[in-house]
Parts: C-alpha cells; structure tokens; sequence
C-alpha cells in the first residue's frame, strides 16, 4: 500500500534537495510531480485539485528561515496537507451516554464487514468493553455462521436469529439484538448488515431501517481500500443512501494504490475511524491521519522531531547532531546525551516513533520493546562503556563487551543487541537524511 506513492513523493521532494532557495519554476514543477503522483495512486481528481492549489500558494509563501531550508519546508508542507486530506486529528470512536452503545457496520459485500465486526469486538474488549455482536446480514449464505465463528474467534458474544423466529427480517433482528444487550448488560452492540456486490436501492433501504430502528452512535461505511476510484462513488452513494458517521479503512495490506484512503475522508465529509490490515483479528487499528501521512512520505515525522529537538536542545547542539545524523558520524556518546534530552520530551515510544524509518520491519521490532525501563538498562550499558567504545562503537569486541555487560548488570546479549540496534538506527538516518538533504541545514545552520 502507498508503495509507488512514496516512491514518487520521495523521489519528487528530493529532486528540491540542496537548493537554498526555490524559484516559481520548482514549485511549478514539484506541485506537477505530485499531482501525477496523486492521480497515479487513484486520487479523486477535485481531491487532487485542492491539494496541489494548497501546496502550491503555501510553498510560494516560504520564507527562509534558520532552522530548514525551503526543500525541507515544502517536505513539511506537503506532510501537513496530507494530515489534512487524511482528516486531521484522530477522530476516536464515539460512545452513547446510557450504554448500550450501537455501532452498525454498512458496506457492499466483501468490503471486510464481518471480518472488521471481530477486530472491533475484539479490539473493544481489550478496552474493558463488553461487546455483542449482531448478525444482521441474512442475505448471504453463511453469514450468520461466519460472523459466529468470528465472534468466538474474539471471544465475544454472537446475537444471531434463531431459525423460525424473525429469520429474513434483519430490522427485527438488530432491534431484538439491542434489547438483547440491554438486558444482559453487553455495553456496546456491532450491527454487522448485508451487502451486495453493488450499489442498490434495496441495500440501501434495508441499511436505513436498520439504521432508524437501532439509532447507533456510530454508523461505520466499510470500504475496501483496494476498490480504487470506485470507493468514492461507493461512498457517496453510502453517504446520501444511508448515511454515516465515520468510515472504516479494509486491505490497506493489499497492494493498492492508496488512492481510496486519501480521497474518502474529503469527498464525504466524514472521517477514517479505523483502518484494517489483514486477516487476523490483531491487523486492525485506529486510524490516525499524522501517521499515516508520515507512513505516505516514508519518512517518519523527522521534521517534528528536528523542530522538538530544536526547541529541547540548545540551537547549536540540536544542527550539530543533525549533521552527524546525516553523516552516519554519531556515536553512542551523542546518543546517550539524545536519550537524557530526549526523556525531557515526553514518552520515549512517541520520540523514537517520528524516527525516519521507524516504519521498517526491523524497526517496528526495536520500537516495540522499547519502554522507559529498558532505556534506563540501554543508559547503564552506555555509562559502562569507556569514552573511547562510546566515540567509536565499532571497537567493542567480544571481551569489552563481556566486560561492559558484567559492569552494568546487565547480559552480553543486552549489549550486543544495543550495539546492533546503535548500527542499524545510525545507518537509517544516514540514508533518509541523504535523501532528503537535513545534512545541509544543519551543516550550514552551524
Ligand atoms: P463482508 O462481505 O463485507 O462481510 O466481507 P468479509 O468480512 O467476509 O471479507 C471479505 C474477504 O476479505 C474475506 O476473505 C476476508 O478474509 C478478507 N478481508 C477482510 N479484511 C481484510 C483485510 O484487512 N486484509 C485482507 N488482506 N483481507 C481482508
């Protein structure tokens, strides 16, 4: 997903690389390379329109400024526009007031509806809720059973129609399904419906009853991200036939062109809730529009991270380890000085989130075991190293590290792990920053 759409971002924004300042023309001919870009992933054209006219009046107002060159604020500019297109803040799932909350799914059929009806349930119960589900959708045959088997699978509760009590009336159903609840204290109810393989009246009309009989708090369009330009016409005819309230991103593990997600939330108005990402209960997450722009540009939030630093760090201290960034020149004694600044900053997952490649396989790992205990470990092991292993990390062999280990309390595995991770990391920062030329500014901001 959004493979080619980085790449040409990528490619696009570093064409701006080492210039100091950015004539009409380049804006001209970065604001044309986006457009293509955004109109090759599949983005809706009036989308497109506004974007580009976005980018474009705000890149011609650019001033210079210490702390980034121009390129790096159209970098900035094109990052921000992108949260704005993907919805802005994150917009979290709504709850009723009395309980039982009503979510109710609408979709055409194989968007991912029952599949996204257990990882909500799921994802609810890891929550403290206490979920039903309700199987609505008796159009398609094995529905019902494929929603249970789900449900069992979340280990949540399946309100389904007994056969020869209301069987073919999904409206009665989801009604029976809510009282259901209500009376044995489920606080949120998920109405999964019937779809079809295409837009039609009598799907929309079903959706409506059930809608006007349950009331949700949430009325979630399910669209399948891979539908393409087809997913806007979708949910338009979702928005005026149904109505809702938010939608739900499926297959953004697919290999799409994005351009779905980039286009729904601004053609109807309504934001992305969540975002699912394959079969498994567990691939499915609130959807937040910074990081998915952040995911688009493939670089993590390196200027957020640059402009926090600035602001934690002294000016001088701040470019001076930027420019090591860029270098691939910083070693373990810049990093361990990072780390106390950057305790300062907040909790060390978000930091280490904004991270240019924080989104790699092998980074996600790392970031995933990072907590601020093992940081306090990671710090010991630095403390334990002499200055020289801590300029030039390459000469901790297989004694020093022995012996490190045994000094902070710590295993050899500890410190080979570090050390590995120390090598990893500086080379990702060296790569992304080359790419996007933030050796530049800080080489010259010093
Ligand atoms: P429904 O007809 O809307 O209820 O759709 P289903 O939940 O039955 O999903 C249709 C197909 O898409 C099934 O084969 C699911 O396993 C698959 N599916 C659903 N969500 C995802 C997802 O996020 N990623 C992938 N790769 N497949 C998904």
């Amino acid at each position: 997903m959004f493979d080619t759409l980085s790449e040409r971002l990528g490619a696009t924004l570093a064409n701006l690389r080492g210039k100091g300042r950015l004539s009409d023309a380049d804006i001209d001919t970065t604001a044309r390379e986006i457009r293509i870009a955004l109109l090759e992933a599949d983005v809706a054209l009036p989308v497109v329109r506004g974007f580009i006219a976005r980018v474009k009046e705000r890149a011609k107002g650019v001033e210079v400024s210490g702390a980034l060159n121009p390129a790096q604020q159209v970098v900035k500019i094109v990052n921000d526009e992108l949260v704005t297109v993907l919805g802005g803040e994150t917009r979290r799932i709504r709850f009723a007031k009395e309980p039982p909350s009503v979510v109710m799914l609408a979709g055409l059929q194989g968007s991912g509806k029952t599949t996204l009806a257990g990882k909500l349930a799921h994802w609810l119960k890891g929550q403290g809720h206490a979920p039903l589900l309700v199987a609505c959708d008796l159009q398609r045959p094995n529905a019902v059973t494929q929603l249970q088997i789900v449900g069992e699978r979340a280990g949540v509760t399946t309100f389904a129609p007994e056969p020869g009590n209301g069987v073919g009336d999904p409206v009665d159903v989801a009604r029976r399904g809510v009282a259901h609840a209500r009376e044995k204290m489920f606080d949120i109810v998920i109405i999964d419906t019937a779809g079809r393989l295409g837009v039609d009246e009598e799907l929309m009309r079903q959706a409506s009853d059930i809608r006007e009989a349950t009331r949700p708090d949430e009325t979630l369009f399910v669209v399948d991200a891979m539908i393409g330009q087809d997913a806007v016409a979708t949910a338009e005819a979702f928005r005026d036939g149904v109505g809702f309230t938010g939608v739900v991103l499926t297959k953004l593990d697919g290999d799409a062109r994005g351009g779905a997600a980039l286009s729904v939330r601004e053609v109807t108005g309504q934001p992305i809730l969540f975002a699912s990402s394959g079969e498994k209960l567990a691939d499915f997450d609130v959807f937040h529009p910074d990081r998915m722009a952040s995911r688009i540009l493939g670089m993590g939030d390196l200027l957020t991270l640059i402009e926090q630093a600035e602001s934690a760090f002294d000016q001088e201290q701040a470019a001076a380890t930027a420019a090591k960034m860029s270098t691939g020149e910083l070693s373990l004694e810049d990093f361990l000085e990072q780390m106390l600044a950057i305790r300062k900053m907040g909790p060390i997952g978000n930091i280490l989130g904004m991270l240019p490649g924080a989104n790699s396989g092998q980074m996600k790992e790392a970031l995933a075991q990072v907590d601020d205990r093992r940081l306090d470990r990671l710090q010991a092991i630095i403390r334990g190293m002499t200055p020289a292993e801590r300029a030039d990390p390459k000469m901790i062999n297989g004694s020093r590290r022995l012996r490190i280990a045994n000094g902070s309390g710590v295993s050899v595995n500890e410190v080979n792990e570090l050390v590995k991770n120390f090598f990893e990391a500086r080379k990702q920062m060296k790569q992304m920053a080359g790419q996007f030329g933030f050796g530049g500014a800080a080489r010259s901001a010093t």
